[in-house]
């Protein structure tokens, strides 16, 4: 990548400020659930950011399903192979944040990804520092549907945190090798059989790495789980999700 130049890159953090001032002027932004102008880079107003519903004080730590007392994982994971070793959900499912999620995934609101990224650190990032990560991996579209869409909002959700944590983003680790039918049409038993073996890996890429890999939203996890199977099955030594947001059941 081109650097840029020293005297520049050392300047840019002292002329920022000026230059999201001049972006406020020039291109106002409104906050996306109650409409007020708010500063760039911020997304939602403070008022709305208060209104966030809280992360559960106890949940399982590979599907993320609440729990009553603080346990390591709930009765339906703790048996299953390959599992992820932790996940991490900074939202709920849950309006604004949906509407939002909705947007950036179908409506090329594609420049919300740092902003998005910045709310979610906030809530998850001392979590993520203490993980041990090396790599950051988007769960990845099937090619068909990448030229379709043109754009995959799990790689720009990746890419964000990837600049976030300082680590370096891999998408030429994990591949989606079959064309799915859209999750959201499907029951629970036929989600899982729709993304059976729907991945592959490069293997020396992951292998014996500690990946954070990245989706946008997780419904009942089949789609991501089925990537960390063929992430562990590929030699990766931990796999930790992060899911911008998770539908509560
Ligand atoms: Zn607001
Ligand atoms: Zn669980």
């Amino acid at each position: 990548m081109k650097r840029l130049p020293t005297t520049f890159s050392r300047t840019l953090p002292q002329i920022k400020p000026a230059l999201h001032g001049l972006l406020d002027l020039l291109f106002p932004t409104f906050c996306p659930a109650c409409g007020i102008p708010v500063p760039h880079p911020q997304l939602f107003c403070f008022d709305c950011i208060r209104t966030l519903p809280p992360l559960p004080e106890h949940h399982c730590l590979y599907c993320g399903t609440t729990t009553s007392g603080p346990v390591l994982g709930c009765g339906s994971c703790l048996l299953v192979p390959n599992r992820p070793d932790r996940v991490c959900f900074p939202f709920t499912y849950t309006e604004p944040i949906a509407r939002l999620i909705v947007q950036f995934k179908f409506s090329d609101r594609t420049e919300w990804a740092a902003s998005l990224i910045d709310l979610a650190m906030e809530r998850v990032g001392d979590l993520l520092i203490w993980e041990d990560l090396e790599l950051v991996v988007p769960v990845p579209l099937h090619p068909l549907r990448l030229v379709w869409r043109g754009y995959n909002q799990a790689a720009l959700l990746a890419g964000a945190l990837a600049r976030r944590l300082d680590r370096p983003l891999v998408t030429n680790g994990l591949y989606r090798i079959k064309m799915t039918r859209p999750q959201t049409r499907l029951r629970q038993k036929e989600r899982l059989i729709n993304v059976r073996n729907a991945f592959t890996t490069h293997n020396d890429v992951i292998a014996n790495r500690t990946i954070l890999l990245v989706d946008d939203v997780f419904t009942t996890g089949s789609t991501i789980w089925s990537a960390t199977r063929a992430l562990k099955k590929g030699g990766a030594r931990r796999v930790v999700i992060f899911c911008l947001a998770r539908v509560d059941h």
